[in-house]
């Protein structure tokens, strides 16, 4: 039997021990084995609870157990529900209990969902909503992630490309006619008229988009500056806080490498450059890799310098000077941030959210005096690189690219319909498929394999 068509079985709920698990069972077998295993069949829909048996009828768990015969369910083929005892033993026991049936096997990562796709239950954006549904670590996050999941941006995409098969008729339409000497241009401008409407409608959403596929991966601001002027410090003082959401990704026990913040929704995460450094262990070799190669792409930079040294810095991202350890200088006023740096800052359209000459920060990273505003600060910075508006609806690269071919596509239909309405024809046509793919409709194979491989297994 193909394994697309057998029946596949996965953990859906955490990491065990637990309280309880949430076991999934998908395929044409789904029934057969739940039936088997609960010793009688079951109302669709309604929760039973039933004590598990395997073949040779000794028991496995007490559980609560829901049977969704498809296609109303959430692959769109059968699906049985287990929800058992959340610890290790119990869950071999039932895995091993399927295993007995030929046919029944666990589920690859994303397999859940890419029968979903395949069943039409969910387009490509919808799936790639729900992968970042299930990633969200913040707020924002969690919200861009919903609204491709509720198809927002499928549905617009679907209305796009309906047009552009309207108006490509239209003018093979006109085609058609022009045996008879020139296209009417009774056909050609209303086409016309359509792409041009479309094509301000998809670049609205491609200007209006801000940063907001970033929001996947969070901004990422290095701590950088001379040796001893705290960086190191300061990311611990960083961590310490509240706002620190997930556990610091240590490099070492000793120091902290990179630690992922949530500043109001928005993911930030912070790289103490000072923590990068050369080392034997192969594991902290390729997180010091990672955050090379992170820190390099960094879109802010807090160059620390001591409170009493003049440092500059320039660089490709914006930097802000944090002058540091200012409890040893108490007193004594320090000096403002140079023109340089913000100037920079400036041109990268950054402002910090402070006025003028109080543009840099002072602080004491040992004392934790002026981190409260800098965090402030930080905020702002995420404000403005995301743009605040909520309307982001491109999540991912994949999906501007194709936006954009798109755009390009019906930009040159227009400019090319006076040399020959085939050539404009041509050119929705192309555009028609990138929207195709941008859905999941074409090509579907290759982006499959790409987009289904980063899922969670259960999924
Ligand atoms: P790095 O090399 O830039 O990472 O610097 P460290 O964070 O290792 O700090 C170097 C030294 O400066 C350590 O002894 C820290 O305790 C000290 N230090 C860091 N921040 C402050 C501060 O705000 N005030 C004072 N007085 N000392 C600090």
């Amino acid at each position: 039997m193909h394994p697309r068509e057998q029946t596949i079985f996965a953990l859906s709920s955490g990491r065990p021990p637990s309280a309880i698990a949430i076991v999934r069972l998908s395929g044409p077998l789904a029934g057969t084995v739940m039936a088997s295993l609960a010793g009688k069949k079951l109302v669709p829909r309604m929760a039973a609870r039933v004590l598990l048996h395997d073949a040779n009828l000794l028991p496995i768990d007490d559980a609560v157990v829901l049977w969704f015969p498809g296609p109303a369910s959430a692959t769109g083929e059968d699906v049985a529900e287990f929800h058992v005892h959340g610890g290790r033993a119990v869950l071999a026991a039932l895995f091993s209990a399927f295993s007995t049936f030929e046919n029944v096997r666990a589920a690859e990562p994303g397999e859940f969902t890419r029968r979903a796709f395949e069943n039409g239950k969910l387009d490509l954006t919808e799936a790639e909503g729900l992968d970042d549904l299930i990633r969200a670590d913040t707020d924002r996050q969690r919200r861009q992630a919903l609204r491709h999941l509720k198809g927002m941006l499928g549905d617009r995409v679907r209305d796009w490309r309906a047009q552009i098969i309207e108006a490509a008729a239209l003018i093979e339409a006109g085609i058609d006619f022009s045996d008879e000497g020139d296209v009417p241009s009774e056909l050609i401008g209303p086409a016309l008229a359509r792409i041009r409407v479309l094509l301000s409608e998809i670049q609205e959403v491609l200007a209006a988009q801000g940063k907001s596929e970033r929001l996947r991966e969070g901004l990422v601001v290095t701590i950088a500056g001379p040796p001893n002027v705290g960086k190191s410090t300061l990311m611990n003082q960083l961590a310490r806080r509240e706002v620190a959401i997930v556990s610091p990704h240590a490099g070492t026990t000793r120091d902290v490498i990179e630690v992922q913040l949530d500043l109001d929704g928005y993911p930030v995460t912070v790289i103490d450059t000072a923590g990068i450094r050369d080392t034997e262990d192969p594991v902290e070799q390729e997180g010091v890799r990672r955050a090379r190669a992170r820190a390099a792409e960094a879109d802010l930079v807090l160059w620390l310098v001591d409170a009493e040294q003049e440092s500059l810095r320039e660089g490709a991202a914006p930097v802000w000077v944090v002058r540091n350890k200012i409890d040893l200088y108490a007193g004594k006023s320090h000096k403002a941030g140079s023109a340089i740096d913000l100037a920079a800052a400036a041109q990268c359209g950054v402002s910090s959210g402070r006025g003028g000459d109080e543009a840099d920060f002072g602080i004491s990273a040992r004392r934790g005096d002026g981190i409260a505003e800098l965090i402030e600060a930080l905020v702002g910075f995420a404000q403005e690189y995301f743009g605040s508006g909520e309307g982001g609806l491109i999540g991912r690269e994949r999906q501007r690219k194709l936006l954009q071919e798109t755009a390009l596509s019906l930009d040159r239909s227009i400019s090319v319909v006076g040399k020959g309405e085939e050539l404009a024809a041509e050119e929705l046509r192309m555009a028609v498929h990138s929207l195709g793919r941008l859905l999941g409709r074409i090509d579907v194979e290759n982006i499959l394999e790409v987009i289904f491989r980063d899922f969670c297994i259960g999924k």
